[in-house]
């Protein structure tokens, strides 16, 4: 290797994915094939376009390979349109909003603070100082999301837009409802399953495809294929937004979208990430990924149990997928300590807020614990109520950390990567 100083830097960081434990809930391990596609010569190649509609030649092979990518997606999901280039997550949602909102338009998005993401119409990001944001949160009391002030704040308001989806929920939605209170204002409605697209594509929370116009994901939480985004619809629609035509027709949502990502918000496709995505997508496809996002579902709900069960509040008190939020303020720990003081024992979580959070986002009061990285190494509901252990005795005594640290990195072990 040439380049000593980077090589070794990726040898550290495999070995720090290798002897922890893994429980950020949006990361999770790529398997061999994906990450050989992903660092293959088809980074090397421009295709601007679509397949058979490039502005660049000597796109023959990646038409079929994007074409490849473009079939599997559709039969995970039963969508009839999709398009798999965005890079990322919050590129999806950029391209969506591009296509269907203009400046200044309504959006109506999960607050950031009660667990939505920052592409939902936080004020630092291109969605709200581009689009006029408003939001709905949880309840306080149980910790769902508050469905009737998503319907008073949708009436009033009159966004184009309706955003569903979040980043730290543990809880399915309701996509008919949200549908029904879009449908009543002449709104659209976008479900962003960035987080649980795996146990989705699967059958095991409920499908937004049925109800929602648009979906938007990334490929790299529960779906565990490389980092990049999707946007999926199961049925086109000519845009309600739209300037009519002489013959009373407007532009169909499919090209309106396809433009919202190339040349809307993005150049070249990586042809490298979009055959990396398709192999990821064969792998979601089988019976193998069917047995594992069971897994994650299991898990998460054993961890949730046994955290209560040892004292910790959850929000919401569970999980329907692959994640919890823990609410830290009766341990006496902020968030921040807790991700510190848990990165010391190889356990990497990540402090987050909670609703009704009194901590800055920077401190917090809880941590954001997933099981679908810990899953696709091959650990079973024992080894959750092992991990819970761990956690609780970090958490409770600073003293333990070198001890719990020990005995981790000779388990870890026992669970290799990339077998
Ligand atoms: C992770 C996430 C994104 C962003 O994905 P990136 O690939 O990081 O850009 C968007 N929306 C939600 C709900 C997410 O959880």
């Amino acid at each position: 290797m040439e380049d000593k100083r980077l090589f070794d830097l990726i040898d550290q960081e495999k070995k720090r994915q290798s002897e922890g434990i893994e429980l950020i809930a949006s990361e999770n391990y790529a398997s061999d094939e994906v990450m050989a596609a992903a660092g293959s010569i088809l980074t090397n190649k421009y295709a601007e376009g679509l397949p058979g509609k490039r502005y660049y030649g000597g796109c023959s092979v990646v038409d079929e390979i994007e074409d490849l990518c473009r079939e599997r997606l559709k039969q995970l999901f039963d969508a009839s349109w999709v398009n798999v280039q965005p890079h990322s997550g919050a590129q999806a949602n950029a391209a969506v909003m591009l296509a269907i909102l203009n400046p200044g338009d309504k959006i109506l998005g999960f607050d950031l603070a009660h667990g939505g993401h920052l592409t939902h119409g936080s004020p630092v990001n291109y969605s709200g100082k581009i689009y006029k944001p408003f939001f709905y949160g949880v309840n306080k009391d149980d910790g769902y999301i508050d469905y009737k002030s998503l319907e008073e704040t949708a009436r009033k308001e009159n966004p184009k837009l309706i955003i569903c989806g979040a980043s730290s929920y543990s809880r399915d939605w309701d996509y008919k409802f949200i549908r029904e209170v879009a449908d009543s204002i002449g709104a659209l409605v976008l479900a962003d399953i960035a987080h649980p697209s795996g146990l989705i594509s699967r059958g095991l929370l409920n499908d937004p495809l049925d109800y929602c116009h648009i979906i938007t994901s990334t490929t790299h939480k529960t779906l565990r294929g490389p980092r990049g985004g999707i946007i999926m619809m199961r049925n086109d629609f000519e845009n309600p937004f739209g300037i009519k035509t002489p013959k009373g027709t407007t532009r169909l949502m499919s090209s309106l979208l396809d433009s919202g990502v190339f040349p809307g918000t993005q150049g070249g496709p990586l042809e490298h990430i979009i055959g990396a995505k398709a192999v990821a997508f064969q792998e979601a496809l089988s019976d193998k990924y069917l047995t594992y996002v069971v897994q994650v579902k299991k898990n998460a709900n054993i961890m949730a149990k046994e955290f209560m069960m040892r004292g910790y509040d959850i929000i919401s008190g569970g999980t329907d997928n692959h994640l919890m939020l823990i609410d830290l303020r009766n341990k006496n720990i902020t968030g921040k300590e807790a991700e510190e003081n848990l990165g010391k024992a190889d356990i990497t979580i990540n402090k987050n807020m909670v609703p009704f959070d009194s901590e800055s986002p920077f401190v917090t009061s809880g941590m954001r614990i997933g099981t679908a990285a810990i899953t696709t190494r091959g650990m079973l509901e024992d080894d959750m109520i092992k991990i819970v252990g761990f956690i609780d005795r970090v958490i409770n005594d600073e003293k333990e950390i070198d001890q719990v640290r020990k005995e981790i990195n000779a388990w870890a072990s026992k669970f290799p990567l990339h077998k």
